[in-house]
């Protein structure tokens, strides 16, 4: 196989094949024959989660639309598709998903499997819009999982690669609607102390960004429902002033590759992503880390970091904070919490990311902070498994869709087993 490397180019897989079937059946009998197997989105993983010695398999080959289910509520998609395209499929049905991350390129199955979320204090992680997931697995069966008909269903929707390869996903959707995105500039923390679920229920989706050079997060994007009541025609926003043009989340960089912003309204798929579908960066000169703690705690944890901004200030290129809501899914970093995650996207300084990452750890374990399962982070494993009750639980139904162990993975028997 030649060289394939991840979408930040700071990992190098290290299997022997690669594997592109276009049937699910073809999919099946390889998978059947195989030994290790991990199956590849679109690699936009940080560590080493999407790894294996054995063999990769990639759906991109596989990425229809199966089935529009108005009564139901869902779309049927092939595991294989990327947010961004079923998203215009959806819009041009006049519906729509009822969150996204803040870049439409990664695919559904990939992101679902890390827990990947976009923000919103109401808004669950995307894998909360799974209705039922097909898996292939080991064995080369595919097994259906359907919330709410089996237990087990929680541990199979963010299922970190360990149970088989995602073939099919039935996903909820909602009416479309129409988002007007809002940016601010200069929030004080100090205003997050007495105002931060003022600040976080403000709008459909809200995220703060900070390079934390100074007391003041230097961003707030308020993605608003457009229909409700707008409480931000006003200039200023908690002592935050009106952006007047539009930004990139990183000070000084163009927002040419930003959606679109200073109020104007559009579909839901082209403002709840921080970046456009039509801007296709090809490899990304960038890490990143994140943080889950519980929302009740959050303002306290950014005091912590804040603290600490020094030592690694100097390495970022922004953070980012964004609420997502508790969820019943066993290995999701917002398992039954509402959460807050606090996001990092570093300079490529690899070797400085790992050296402030226990720092950033150290201050961050009073409030239980769990790591997001795609990005970087430096946490013992005993550690990290004591944050997941619910652990022996997937480990068990991990066994039963994978007797043999061929989706495992370094990255799953450090932190998993
Ligand atoms: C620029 C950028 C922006 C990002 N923004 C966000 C964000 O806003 N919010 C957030 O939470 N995260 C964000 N992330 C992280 C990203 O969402 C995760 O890395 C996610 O896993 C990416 O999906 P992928 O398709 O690239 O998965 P990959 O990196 O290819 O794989 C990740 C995991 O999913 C598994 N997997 C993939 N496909 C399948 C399948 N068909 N069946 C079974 N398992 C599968 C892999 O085995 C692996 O364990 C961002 C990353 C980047 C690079």
């Amino acid at each position: 196989m030649q060289e394939e490397r991840n979408w930040a180019g700071n990992y190098r897989y290290s299997a022997e094949e690669l594997f592109e079937p276009e049937r699910v059946e073809q999919l099946q009998e390889w998978v059947a024959k195989r030994h290790r197997i991990k199956a590849l989105g679109s690699r936009h993983s940080f560590n080493s989660i999407a790894d294996t010695p054995g063999s990769l398999v990639s759906l991109k080959k596989m990425s229809r639309v199966l089935e529009l289910d108005r009564t139901r509520g869902t779309v049927t998609v092939e595991g294989g598709i990327r947010y961004g395209e079923l998203a215009s499929y959806l819009h041009a049905n006049q519906y729509a998903l009822h969150n996204l991350a803040s870049l439409p390129h990664i695919t559904i199955a990939g992101a679902c499997a890390t827990g990947t979320h976009g923000s919103g204090d109401r808004n669950g992680n995307l894998a909360t819009a799974v209705r039922s997931v097909e898996i292939v697995t080991s064995s080369g069966e595919a097994v259906v999982y359907t919330r709410g008909e089996q237990p087990e269903a929680d541990g199979a929707m963010v299922s970190l690669g360990a149970l088989g390869v995602v073939s099919k996903l039935t996903l909820d959707i909602v009416p479309s609607f129409d988002i007007s995105q809002r940016l601010f500039e200069n929030i004080a923390l100090s205003q997050l102390e007495s105002h931060f679920d003022d600040v976080f229920s403000s709008a459909y989706s809200v995220s703060l960004f900070t390079d934390w050079k100074s007391e003041h997060f230097n961003q707030v994007w308020l993605k608003c429902l457009v229909g409700e009541e707008d409480p931000f025609a006003e200039d200023e926003f908690y002592g935050a002033t009106r952006a007047t043009v539009p930004l990139h989340p990183v000070p000084g960089i163009s927002a040419e590759p930003c959606s679109e912003q200073l109020g104007k309204r559009g579909p839901w798929h082209e403002r709840l992503p921080h970046f456009r579908m039509e801007f296709t960066p090809s490899a990304g000169e960038e890490l990143q880390s994140e943080y889950f703690v519980p929302r009740s705690q959050a303002y306290a944890a950014l005091e912590t970091i804040y603290k600490l901004r020094e030592q690694f200030a100097p390495h970022l290129y922004t953070s980012e904070v964004r609420s997502i809501a508790a969820d019943p899914l066993w290995m999701s970093p917002s398992y039954d919490r509402d959460s807050v995650g606090i996001h990092f996207t570093w300079k490529p300084h690899g070797e400085a990311v790992e050296r402030v990452l226990p720092l950033i750890e150290a201050a961050l374990e009073p409030y239980e902070a769990r790591p997001h399962w795609a990005k970087l982070f430096a946490m013992a494993p005993e550690r990290l498994k004591s944050l997941y009750e619910k652990r022996l639980d997937f480990q068990k139904l991990a066994a039963s869709c994978d007797p043999q162990g061929k989706f495992r993975n370094s990255f799953l028997e450090r932190y998993l087993w």
